[in-house]
């Protein structure tokens, strides 16, 4: 087989189109000239959209992590109380991140492959008693692939409490709803490996208004996260405190152009196509999924591994068919893989990856699968054509 076509169907890092990787090509400018801050402007607004605010969304060299940790390094101080919604490995580092600075963390232990309800967090929030500085929250829990209602979260935590309500989007903004105003989100935090089609290394902030302003008093330590670095820098000359990754704020500029081309409407329905294909398809083949219909994430979706036979199916994919998926993280591990379908992802392509599946378990022994998932998932597709 060509070596170099290996299919990326994890969730994060996912494939960069042509248009982007060309893009990301662009000569080297320097940064404190003219040209940059007329792109980082075009940048942070045309991005706004995306991540449902009116507000320029800023833009950090480093991994999805660290925005999680600006998040807490400009709003918590220690001792401050904070909750986290802990729904999988996600969550658990955000409440690890809140610890690590000092915080006295409240975890809402949710089983791992379902979603926290609007109620569950109200009964939480309601036990504790005491004055809450933030509530975390994951809408995408790449770990176990569920969409948490963010929506309905955002306005218990409104309602019962003063604290911000911070939300990490980093497998999942650039494919689903989102309204930071009308959903109550203070601070929205993504990366560019995921669903923005980027590679690896750019970090994304969003924040409200009563963000702005707790970060701006906040007393907690903090150098290169200090987000009032960047905004300063942001509202003075259009650039940023320290070096910008240049080339990869080129690509997230190609990134609004093609999602602005598709809609951005167009885009989550996308998203929302592959969903349904992926699973219909893998329940069409009786593999179990790890999260319901509802609950399930547009983006991920986790198979469990119930046997022999489909634990081989990760490394047989790869191995027959250059095909990656992501095996389970800390307690999932050896017990789900999971296949992303986002970003740069179409319809064809979920039908490569049912197909590589259908013809892993023929070879790993089931005779009946070939055919079976990608003739239910063309049946969903057709009738969105
Ligand atoms: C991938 C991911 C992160 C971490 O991003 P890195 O770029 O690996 O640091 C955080 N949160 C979620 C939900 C993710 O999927």
């Amino acid at each position: 087989m060509l070596i170099d076509q290996k299919f990326l169907f994890t969730p994060g890092p996912t494939p960069i189109p042509d248009r982007i990787q060309h893009a990301m090509n662009h000569p080297m400018i320097a940064h404190r000239g003219n040209d940059f801050p007329k792109i980082l402007e075009e940048v942070s607004s045309r991005l706004s959209p995306i991540f449902g605010t009116e507000n320029p969304v800023y833009l950090i060299a480093a991994s999805g992590t660290s925005a999680l940790e600006t998040a807490v390094v400009n709003t918590v101080e220690e001792n401050d109380e904070v909750i986290v919604i802990v729904t999988g490995v996600f969550g658990d580092r955000f409440a690890n991140i809140c610890e690590a600075f000092g915080a006295n963390v409240h975890r809402l232990n949710v089983e791992w492959g379902e979603t926290c309800s609007p109620e569950q967090l109200e009964l939480f929030i309601k036990s504790i008693n005491k004055k809450i500085k933030a509530v975390f929250a994951t809408y995408c829990e790449t770990s176990t692939g569920v969409l948490n209602p963010v929506n309905q979260l955002g306005k218990v935590t409104k309602d019962l409490t003063d604290a911000l309500f911070i939300v990490d989007g980093v497998s999942c903004i650039g494919a689903v709803p989102i309204d930071m105003n009308g959903w109550d989100i203070d601070i929205l935090v993504s990366g560019s490996q995921k669903a923005l089609m980027l590679p690896p290394g750019l970090a994304f902030i969003a924040m409200s208004t009563k963000a702005r302003k707790v970060i701006k008093n906040c007393k907690a330590k903090r150098f290169y996260l200090d987000l009032n670095r960047y905004i300063e820098s942001y509202e003075k000359e259009k650039s940023t405190p320290f070096t910008p990754a240049v080339s990869l704020i080129y690509g997230a500029l190609e990134v609004c152009r093609m999602i602005e081309e598709e809609g951005f409407v167009q885009v989550i329905q996308r998203h929302q196509l592959l969903k349904t294909m992926v699973r219909e398809g893998l329940k069409a083949l009786e593999l179990p999924l790890l999260t319901s219909d509802e609950d399930a994430s547009p983006t991920v979706t986790a198979v469990v591994t119930h046997n022999e036979k489909t634990r081989q199916i990760k490394k047989t994919l790869e191995e027959k068919f250059n095909i990656v998926v992501a095996g389970g993280q800390k307690k999932l591990k050896g017990e789900i893989f999971r296949i992303g379908h986002m970003g740069y992802c179409t319809p064809f392509d979920v039908l490569k990856i049912l197909n590589s599946i259908e013809m892993t378990l023929h070879q790993l022994g089931n005779h009946n699968a070939l055919g079976t998932a990608t003739t239910r998932a063309q049946e969903v597709w057709i009738k969105h054509v």
